[in-house]
């Protein structure tokens, strides 16, 4: 799902390296259909689906009956919830990913999560979900596979905290003056990883932090308290589990989303990875900051709508989803992004227990509300 994006491009270049062991049943995009048919070209799926009607003509034209097509987002969950697959890719960018998660999940696939937004939405709704289906959901956020791989070296009673690593961005260093009028290219500047537009202006206001202990909250079981955010600017540790006894077990890697993408498909297992190594004889040391809420206040808020639970992870999300989107249209200056969710956040009351469709209601008001907010 999201086979065009950098996950999923990504994704596909580990499947090629793993050989024929791994077999590619469909592939999902939402617009980029030149690009789709170029991987149907190469991996032949059984399916491809296509999520924006308006390109399913083009598409069609381009595969000649070759393939099967699914258009539209139902077409998505048709084909996340098949039975010729074992395992989906969750690598569509934002909440459109939520429904072909859930038809995953519900069809008891394991589920390599690169789509975090799903969680932050919705994870109270599909963590039960999948155990009730035999779903296993594996993460692919670097952090979350490094946390993943380091509780495994103890019991999950015996784990004190988790550490998850942030790089800080481009902005890692600059005030909050700044910040406040930067650019849509100097937020795109990422200074170890290269991703999508989303996710890339995300950690810049470290808003991407905060999805991520909703994320880990959601994924591991435990309470935003126990989870700390440390600034690592390499990016070569990807995150760190202490134990009750201090021994604390970390994840190291090139800044490479192959391996944990890889990690996912093979678990419980290890093969030979086809990402670059890491080279210690060019790293002279690892640098740790504190993490800076007052410049960066988004990290704040994920500690709160972790702890908050119900709807407030799906207005976080939809709120933030659409003042990314203002502010990559050249409508609101950088500094109002974070502002913006907030303000959205301030007016909801939080509902405990919400079922999907009230998650879903939530998350169409609060993009509205940014909306609003955003009227001349
Ligand atoms: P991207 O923008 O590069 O790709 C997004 C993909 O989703 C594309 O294939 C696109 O066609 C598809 N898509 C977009 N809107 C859609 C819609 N409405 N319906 C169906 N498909 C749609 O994004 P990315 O950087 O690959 O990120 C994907 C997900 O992985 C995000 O949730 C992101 O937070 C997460 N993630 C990415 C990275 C990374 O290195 N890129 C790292 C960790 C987590
Ligand atoms: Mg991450």
């Amino acid at each position: 799902m999201g086979s065009t994006g950098s996950i999923g491009t990504s994704a596909l270049e580990v499947v090629r390296s793993l050989g024929s062991d791994y077999v590619i049943a469909g592939l999902a995009a939402n617009q980029r259909w030149r690009e789709l048919a170029v991987q149907c070209c190469e991996h032949c799926p059984t399916a491809v689906a296509i999520a924006d009607p308006e390109h399913a003509d083009a598409m069609r034209a381009e595969i000649n009956g070759t393939v099967e097509m699914l258009v539209g987002p139902d077409g998505l969950v048709e084909l996340a919830g098949r039975s010729d697959t074992d395992f989906v890719v969750a690598a569509i960018v934002g909440a459109a990913g939520l429904a072909s998660t859930i038809a995953a999940v519900q069809a008891g696939k394991q589920v390599g999560l690169a789509n975090k937004e799903a969680l932050v939405v919705a994870g109270s709704f599909l963590v039960p979900l999948a155990e009730k289906n035999g779903a296993v959901l594996l993460p692919i956020d670097s952090e979350h596979s490094a946390v993943f791989q380091a509780m495994a070296a103890g019991k999950r009673a015996e784990v004190r905290k988790i550490y998850l690593t942030a790089s800080g961005g481009p902005f890692r260093t600059w005030s909050a003056e700044q910040m406040a009028g930067a650019t849509l290219e100097d937020a795109l500047k990422h200074p170890t990883w290269s991703m999508g537009p989303k996710i890339t202006i995300d950690s810049a206001t470290m808003m991407n932090k905060a999805l991520e202990i909703i994320e880990a909250r959601w994924l591991f079981g435990v309470d935003a308290g126990s989870i700390e955010v440390l600034v690592h600017p390499e990016s070569i540790i990807h995150s760190m589990v202490e134990f009750c006894d201090g021994s604390v077990i970390a994840q190291l890697g090139t800044p490479d989303m192959k391996t944990p993408i890889q990690y996912a498909l093979t678990h419980p297992h290890r093969k030979e990875g086809c990402a670059d190594k890491l080279d210690f004889s060019t790293i002279r040391r690892l640098n740790f900051e504190p993490a800076d809420m007052e410049r960066f206040p988004a990290l704040r808020m994920g500690y709160e709508v972790a702890r908050a639970g119900g709807t407030a992870g799906a207005v976080l999300n939809a709120a933030n989803e659409a003042a990314v989107e203002a502010f990559q249209q050249g409508r609101i200056p950088f500094g109002r992004i974070v502002e913006l969710t907030q303000c959205v956040l301030d007016r909801h009351v939080v509902q405990s227990a919400p079922d999907l469709e009230t998650l879903l209601q939530t998350d169409a008001w609060a993009r509205q509300e940014v909306n609003e907010c955003l009227m001349p």
